[in-house]
């Protein structure tokens, strides 16, 4: 059996936290050996552009797709080893054992293991047809059902359904989304945010159903051809896309013995309840800037906990701990979240509501607690100051678009 026996660092998963972590270890100047492990084929890449570019412009894959260029891994002496599982996580012995019978030893680990799609669970849920969207591999395959005219359905309007459903749509397709929840995007952009999105998809011709399930999905010969709704309508469909959330990949973690909570628990360091072993992105559970704990599915945060985590391994420990952030593109909009919009905070709006460019400032005691930007990005930086800042605002003079809000830092800074 083969064994790498160069103690180092051994990275589980290599997609965006796997990636980030080795490229951020040699930055920070490790010198050890660095092994990044992965069950998908493809090289390091970016997920975001799965549910947009690829499957808006299908025939090239979108520029800066990958992660690192594939000869950075040999130049910062990275051992990639991808279409290997990691099977078991021997904390004891030090090393971890491949689904290719060969072991790597280890001084620290990361598990950057994220997520993997919920699958639904009714009759009909085996129909061709039927797709679901984590890897390049599913967007290929869904992107082959979005010929003009074709009928496609969505069971769930969470991000990645509202963002596939803007793709299905500019690629001429009939679309209709079925969501339970009386909002979309619920748990991301809040009630009123979530019904102007609802909004936005109608006037793109979305045809939004909300507060609604799928009682049965249809087949024939194999396929899927339609699904019953809850109040009894049938509707015709040529393919379906579930988007109804992920699990964490915890397996490995918890054969371990790590503590786990929805998700594995990590400190301000990424550390988890064994000091040698670190986790990263979707898959951690970690202190939230606000307050509390949670598991986080964001690119920013994939990124950023993985370059701290690689950080401390270096030896440059610092907290991690910043304001959630993220974007979405759907049809001509980008919409970018920070931090707290879905509390009961004060909402100030500065620009139109009812258009496609205004701002919305969720503000607690004077404190900006979260911002949401509607093709605003520009109010992003200010905004991002003043909340992690803590300065007090003036929310007449936030809602007047006629202030730079640079101005609103310069006042009490
Ligand atoms: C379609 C799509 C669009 C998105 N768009 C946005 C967006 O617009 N904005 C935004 O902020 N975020 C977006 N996200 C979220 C963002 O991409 C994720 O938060 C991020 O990719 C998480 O990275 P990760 O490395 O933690 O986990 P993952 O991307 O899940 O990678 C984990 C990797 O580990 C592998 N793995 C798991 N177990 C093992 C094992 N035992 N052995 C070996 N390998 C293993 C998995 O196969 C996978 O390759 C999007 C996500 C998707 C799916």
């Amino acid at each position: 059996m083969a064994v790498t026996d160069a103690k180092g660092v051994v990275i589980i998963g290599a997609n965006l936290a796997g990636g980030r972590a080795a490229e951020a270890l040699r930055t920070a100047g490790y010198e050890g050996a660095i092994t990044l492990i992965g069950d998908e084929t493809e090289l390091p890449y970016e997920r975001p552009p799965l549910s947009k570019e690829v499957l808006t412009e299908p025939d090239t894959l979108p520029a800066q797709f990958y992660i690192l260029d594939s000869a950075d891994y040999a130049e910062n002496n990275i051992d990639l080893r991808l279409g290997v599982r990691a099977e078991r996580l021997d904390t004891v012995g030090q090393k971890v054992e491949l689904s290719d019978g060969s072991e790597v030893a280890f001084e620290q680990v990361i598990l950057a293991t994220g997520a993997r799609v919920r699958r639904l669970n009714i009759e009909g849920s085996d129909l061709k047809g039927i797709h679901y969207l984590r890897t390049l591999e599913d967007a290929r395959a869904l992107s082959e059902e979005l010929k003009p005219g074709a009928r496609i359905g969505f069971i769930g309007m969470g991000v990645i359904g509202a963002e596939v459903a803007a793709s299905a749509r500019k690629r001429g397709c009939e679309v209709i989304t079925i969501e339970p929840l009386e909002i979309p995007m619920a748990r991301a952009l809040g009630p009123r945010f979530g019904a102007w999105l609802a909004q936005v998809h109608r006037e793109e011709g979305v045809d939004v159903r909300l507060g609604c399930g799928v009682s049965s999905i249809l087949g024939e010969q194999g396929r899927v051809n339609g699904v019953i709704l809850n109040d009894g309508e049938q509707v015709d469909l040529d393919a379906l896309v579930v988007g109804i959330g992920v699990i964490p990949n915890l397996e490995l973690a918890e054969a371990a013995g790590l503590e786990i909570d929805n998700g594995i628990v990590v400190n301000e360091f990424a550390q988890t309840s064994n000091p040698a072993i670190y986790a990263v992105g979707d898959v951690a559970n970690s202190p939230l800037y606000f307050g509390g704990r949670g598991r986080c599915e964001t690119y920013q945060n994939a990124q950023d906990q993985a370059i701290f985590a690689a950080r401390a391994i270096a030896g440059q420990a610092e907290p991690y701990l910043k304001p959630q952030w993220f974007w979405t593109d759907q049809f001509d909009i980008n919409i970018q979240v920070l931090g707290d919009v879905i509390s009961d905070a004060e909402v100030v709006i500065r620009g139109d509501e009812n258009s496609r460019q205004f701002s919305a400032f969720f503000v607690q005691d004077n404190l900006i607690r979260g911002l949401l930007t509607v093709n605003q990005a520009k109010d992003m930086g200010a905004g991002r100051r003043l909340l992690e800042r803590s300065i007090p605002v003036d929310t007449v003079a936030l809602a007047d678009v006629n202030i730079d809000l640079r101005q609103l830092l310069k006042k009490t800074a």
